[in-house]
């Protein structure tokens, strides 16, 4: 960009300013510019960068996402390197930034089944966002287990790998081997996708204390959760799961137009039609 073009004050300007589930932390040095009042500009999306994500192959591993990303939200110069509980609130900025608050999206009616258009407010959705509370940790013993956000980078990572072993699962009723193949095919398949989902795990594990030694090694830390006691195991597990509830997109309450029927609708980026303008 250059600084003397007598244009530049045309050029796209922050529409909205979002706050971090992270406040910032977890980013490696370098890879975010926090602002001293913590408030990050987003800009509109550029018609290159509309053009980008509409790219399927782009979209769907991850690659275009980091260019729209870095492009709109330009404090963030690395946006693989960011902590997953942060993207949904950058996605939303950016949605919000570049189309508006309203998002319009459908439900079905858990009581009469009745599908009925709904509109959600972006702004009340940013509003509701939780800071998951990383200083917790789980005791088992003498054995303490300290939290991290995984990357968008592991994220999307574990979402394409899984999405493969699904696929792979899904198709091997089809395929011509005999059934005594296929039954040891789907056990291979489903072992692969526990041996992600531990992976996955361990993503999200920064540290573990004993009384000798904290281990921050990744790969020490794969063996001990597959080696731990269940409890052990399960107690993480279950901890982390909550870490990432609390990070989520609240649910919007919603009332069916048809039996006044009140329930809560999860809200989901659905990234192919997410970006699309509201008109
Ligand atoms: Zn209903």
């Amino acid at each position: 960009m250059t600084s003397n073009n007598p244009l530049k004050q045309y050029f796209r300007q922050p529409a909205i300013y979002i706050r971090l589930p992270s406040k910032g932390n977890f980013y490696p040095p370098g890879t975010l510019d926090m602002p001293p009042n913590g408030e990050i500009p987003v800009l509109p999306m550029t018609a290159i960068d509309e053009i980008s994500y509409r790219t399927p192959d782009a979209l769907f591993n991850g690659a275009a996402m980091v260019d729209v990303i870095q492009s709109c939200v330009p404090n963030i110069k690395n946006a693989w390197a960011i902590p997953a509980v942060d993207v949904d609130t950058i996605l939303v900025g950016i949605r919000l930034a570049s189309h508006g608050h309203d998002l319009d999206s459908s439900s079905q009616c858990p009581s009469c089944n009745h599908d009925h258009e709904f509109t959600i407010d972006l702004r009340m959705l940013l509003d509701a966002v939780n800071t998951p509370d990383y200083n917790s940790c789980v005791r088992h013993g003498d054995l303490e287990f300290y939290f991290r956000p995984m990357t968008y980078q592991d994220l999307n990572a574990n979402n394409q790998l899984q999405f493969e072993q699904q696929k792979i699962m899904s198709m091997i009723p089809d395929t011509e081997v005999p059934e005594t193949d296929k039954i040891k095919n789907i056990n291979d398949a489903l072992k692969r996708l526990t041996s992600i989902t531990v992976q996955a795990l361990c993503q999200s594990i920064g540290a573990v204390k004993t009384p000798q030694a904290i281990v921050t090694e990744p790969e020490f830390i794969l063996e001990l959760m597959n080696n731990c006691d269940r409890k052990v195991f399960t107690s993480v597990r279950d901890h982390i799961i909550d870490l990432k509830n609390q990070a989520e997109l609240q649910p919007v309450s919603l009332k069916c137009p048809e039996c006044q029927h009140e329930y809560k609708q999860n809200v989901t980026l659905d990234m192919t039609s997410f970006f699309e303008s509201a008109s």
